[in-house]
């Protein structure tokens, strides 16, 4: 399978760094290759910017968020169309930023997948527990409960896992902790889904061109979703070529 490297932008790049970020990485990814797939995941105001940049090279383009209906009165949302209108072929679903700052529980991530997948975009969902669960130990009691509630029952997605207290906070789980965790995910996919070993795992939390080798080397690693390490064209770049 090959690694799937997603950078998740948030709210950050006005429109011309968002753009030449794209173009410059789009330059460098021009031809697919079978190590890797690039994502990028800029804020929905410049889709479509970026959407032009990477034309014609192998970079995929995604949304952070979906909304689970597709059409009506949701002030201030965009459908899945819309955002595979404006090229997207991804969409993040269940940040833990959503799940923290908008209150989006599972049974509300599992619709948003649902309907992505229904409207031809690969859900990219992710899973991952507060520090104080950490602390107490109660990890996969927490992540098994995200998957068995928060993945749709069929059709192809990805699951993203992001323990909370690494993101953006320059800690990162140790080697072990990702293999564990990732481990546990494969085996809670196999008991919720058909070809659970056929969905590609993501690790995200703090990943940086330096730890980026030990990561995308465990087993279960599958790809790496970037926060702030994303803006930046040669970290994100090294993150991809550690694939
Ligand atoms: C993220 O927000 O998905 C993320 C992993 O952020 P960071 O890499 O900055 O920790």
């Amino acid at each position: 399978m090959k690694k799937l490297i997603a950078g998740n932008w948030k709210m950050n790049l006005g429109r011309n760094d968002a753009g030449n970020l794209a173009r410059n990485l789009a330059e460098k990814a021009a031809q697919a290759n079978d190590k890797y797939e690039l994502i990028l995941c800029p804020p929905s105001v410049w889709l479509t910017d970026v959407a032009d940049a990477i034309k014609g090279s192998a970079v995929k383009l995604g949304a952070q968020d979906v909304h689970e209906q597709d059409k009506g009165a949701f002030t201030g949302n965009l459908s899945a169309n819309m955002l595979k209108e404006a090229g997207a072929a991804y969409a993040l679903i269940g940040h833990s930023e959503r799940r923290q700052y908008h209150r989006e529980d599972n049974v509300l991530i599992k619709s948003k997948a649902e309907n992505a997948i229904k409207n031809g975009l690969i859900p990219i969902i992710c899973v991952g527990e507060v520090e104080e669960d950490r602390n107490a130990g109660r990890q996969n009691e927490v992540v098994g409960q995200q998957i068995a509630e928060s993945l749709p029952a069929s059709g192809e997605f990805v699951v993203a896992y992001e323990p909370v207290w690494a993101i953006g906070t320059g800690k990162t789980a140790t080697p072990e902790d990702v293999r564990a965790m990732h481990a546990f995910i494969r085996s809670a996919l196999a008991k919720a889904v058909d070809r659970a070993e056929q969905v590609a795992i993501l690790y995200g939390g703090s990943v940086k061109a330096a730890n980026a080798p030990e990561i995308l080397a465990t087993p279960n690693v599958d790809g790496v979703l970037v926060g702030g390490a994303s803006l930046d064209e040669k970290e994100f770049w090294a993150i991809a070529q550690a694939a």
